[in-house]
């Protein structure tokens, strides 16, 4: 059994975006419930911390870290009409990027093999100057940054599957081909980029891949495509690590998003990155909770990928899928920069 270091705390429920909104406190009381009673051989708890100034500017302008700091203590400000914030926001996002960090330093240090940072306020549409989206700090891109400037590494994978494209996280590294981003979302939806020609530029070009998905596509048509598609191009970057941006909106109960994923399709797409991580990165991984605001598909979701993260199933085979579309406009752009077979 793998060592499976987990993140969460108490203290991500301190950040109140108003009520009625999706990206509720009761996201994180919901999970703390379901793993209190979860129990694997390996998995162990790994304490947040509060991220620095210094951390967050990795990704992070001073005026965007400056205006989000001065929100605390306040009794609520709207950064825009989907993201607003609380007298604990501040620190509450923060301790998200924090919970991240600690994660990718059990990793690197070995305490633990891999590990999920189960946290709030999610990130990935975070822009280097600007919150939106629900996410104030983009911790997944700053734990991309981290693991190279802290650790050395030059070439880390940012698989985000997340309902929504991570439109702060492609923009972080979009000339920069250390790290590849990688998504799948639903398209077109919210925030409105990742389209499939969006590959990157420059020295970045090919560094960038993105899987738009139509709606109505579930389990087996995302099975394809991480099989045909993303696992040959993320073993040819061959990454030194594997980070996941794992939100669950993209579950077929989610009341955002018009995807049909389950739990078990998580699993799937998980045992795929997981087997990646083993193969070149010598098994380091790291999840980081995005969205997913239905609690039972978000509960059920997690428990299943931290239970893929334990690796007893990691050579299992992959159910035999019978939906197969492949997304060709996809294929025929990345195909400038990577081998990928001709046919599924
Ligand atoms: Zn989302």
């Amino acid at each position: 059994m793998l060592r499976t270091g987990l993140v969460i705390d108490t203290r991500y429920q301190d950040h109140q975006p108003g009520q009625q909104h999706p990206e509720r406190p009761a996201r994180i009381g919901s999970l703390l419930r379901a793993v209190e009673s979860y129990r694997r051989p390996g998995l162990t708890s790994v304490s947040p911390r509060l991220a620095s100034e210094d951390e967050i500017g990795l990704i992070h302008d001073t005026a965007h870290i400056g205006r989000v700091a001065a929100t605390a203590g306040q009794p609520g400000f709207a950064f825009d009409a989907d993201t607003q914030v609380s007298a604990l926001s501040y620190d509450t996002a923060r301790l998200a990027t924090g919970g991240l960090l600690a994660i990718l330093d059990a990793v690197m240090d070995g305490e633990v093999d891999n590990g999920f940072g189960l946290v709030r306020p999610p990130g990935h549409h975070a822009e280097r100057n600007r919150a939106m989206g629900f996410c104030l700090f983009n911790s997944a891109a700053i734990g991309a940054q981290y693991l190279r400037e802290r650790f050395g590494l030059s070439r880390v994978l940012l698989m985000d599957w997340d309902l929504h494209h991570g439109n702060g996280s492609q923009h972080s590294f979009y000339d920069d081909p250390g790290v590849l981003y990688a998504s799948t979302h639903q398209y077109p939806y919210y925030p409105g980029t990742g389209a499939a020609e969006d590959v990157g530029r420059g020295a970045g070009a090919g560094y960038t891949v993105n899987l738009p998905i139509p709606a109505g596509w579930g389990d087996a048509e995302y099975q394809h495509l991480f099989e045909m598609i993303l696992d040959p191009i993320c073993r040819q970057f061959d990454p030194q690590f594997v980070l996941i941006s794992a939100g669950f909106d993209a579950h077929a109960r989610d009341p955002l998003g018009g995807l049909r994923m389950t739990e078990a399709g998580f699993g799937g797409l998980a045992r795929v990155l997981l087997r990646i991580a083993r193969d070149h990165a010598g098994g380091r991984c790291a999840a980081l909770l995005e969205g997913g605001y239905d609690l039972t598909g978000l509960e059920k979701s997690t428990l299943r990928v931290l239970d893929e993260m334990g690796g007893e199933q990691l050579d299992t085979p992959l159910p035999e899928v019978a939906s197969r579309p492949l997304l060709p406009q996809v294929v025929s752009v990345q195909r400038a920069y990577w081998e990928l077979a001709d046919k599924s």
